[in-house]
């Protein structure tokens, strides 16, 4: 309500609007000075083959942990990044760090053949994306295809010319380009054929409904059909249960992401849950 009392006192700001705008404020300077100090982490998120269990790569998923404001969830810090531009820093932090990690894996013999880099809507604003990767491919020394580079069904509907433009030079360079979060957008399923994507990730959300509501079936089937037919690796995230996992296989989904094989890891914690799993096969039934 703008006009909360009477006597021409308008209040544009209801107390709990400043106190967001503050919350954000401060988020933005300890943003700042946590990029400045290298104080963000990244962990990474197995995804295994849907039937097999074998490793098909990990995503890196950014961390901050704050020495005076505490854990901020990615869903705030990502959200007030954008908003102030500061998501570009961490945009080439990020695909820095998890080149260098997995030159790293490499080195050490470690056997994760691939990983995925989340990338906001801005980044695709600019036209040095695909010269900005090249330099770290060639700076990391590992193979365009070692990386996967996460765009939102989003980010391709807002700017569709300019992102289509700049995931062709990505692709060119040999680097996976995937869909996240696909479902989740308004982008129609004819859409993806345009797109110059080699991978699809069909969104958390569906994986509740998967047991239960048949008309989340009927969606799933059809992205899982439909990108395959577009020669696309279809990835489910959110997969947290053994009768989810079944679903998917029978759907013949491709690759599965979630707790139930593990929660995103620092890479020394990764490395050591790879030590100990082991993959478990399971047929459609
Ligand atoms: P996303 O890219 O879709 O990543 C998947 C999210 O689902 C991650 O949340 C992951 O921890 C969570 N997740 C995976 N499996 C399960 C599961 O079985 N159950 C549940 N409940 N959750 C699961 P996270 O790490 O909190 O990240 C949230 C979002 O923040 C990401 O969604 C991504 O959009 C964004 N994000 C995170 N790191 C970065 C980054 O470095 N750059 C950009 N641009 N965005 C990032
Ligand atoms: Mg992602
Ligand atoms: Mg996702
Ligand atoms: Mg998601």
């Amino acid at each position: 309500q703008a006009k909360a009392h009477g006597g021409g006192n308008y209040c544009f700001f209801s107390p709990k609007m400043n106190q967001q705008a503050t919350d954000r404020l401060i988020l933005a300077a300890a943003l700042r000075d946590a990029i400045a100090h290298d104080r963000l982490r990244l962990v990474y998120q197995p995804q295994v083959h849907a039937r097999t269990g074998k490793m098909y790569g990990v995503e890196a998923l950014s961390r901050w942990n704050d020495p005076t404001l505490g854990f901020i969830s990615p869903a705030r810090f990502i959200a007030v990044a954008e908003e102030t531009g500061q998501i570009e820093a961490i945009g080439k932090w990020s695909m820095r760090a998890a080149c260098r990690q997995m030159a790293e894996w490499i080195r050490n013999g470690i056997d994760i053949p691939t990983v995925s880099v989340n990338l906001s809507p801005l980044h695709f604003r600019d036209e040095k994306l695909p010269e900005f990767v090249a330099e770290v491919l060639e700076e990391t020394g590992i193979p365009p295809a070692r990386l996967m580079v996460e765009i939102t069904e989003s980010t391709m509907i807002d700017n569709y010319d300019r992102t289509i433009k700049a995931a062709q030079a990505l692709r060119e360079l040999g680097v996976g380009m995937s869909m996240d979060d696909f479902g989740t957008g308004f982008s129609s399923l004819s859409n993806l054929a345009g797109l110059p994507v080699n991978e699809v990730k069909i969104d958390r959300s569906f994986m509740n409904g998967l047991e239960t509501v048949d008309k989340v079936r009927s969606v799933v089937t059809a992205v899982i059909r439909i990108g395959q037919s577009l020669g696309m690796t279809v990835v489910a995230e959110g997969v947290e249960h053994e009768e989810q996992r079944q679903i998917l296989v029978n759907m013949d989904c491709d690759v599965l992401q979630g707790y139930m094989f593990s929660k995103p890891l620092a890479s020394e914690d990764l490395i050591t849950w790879l030590a100990s799993y082991t993959p478990k096969e399971i047929a459609p039934t």
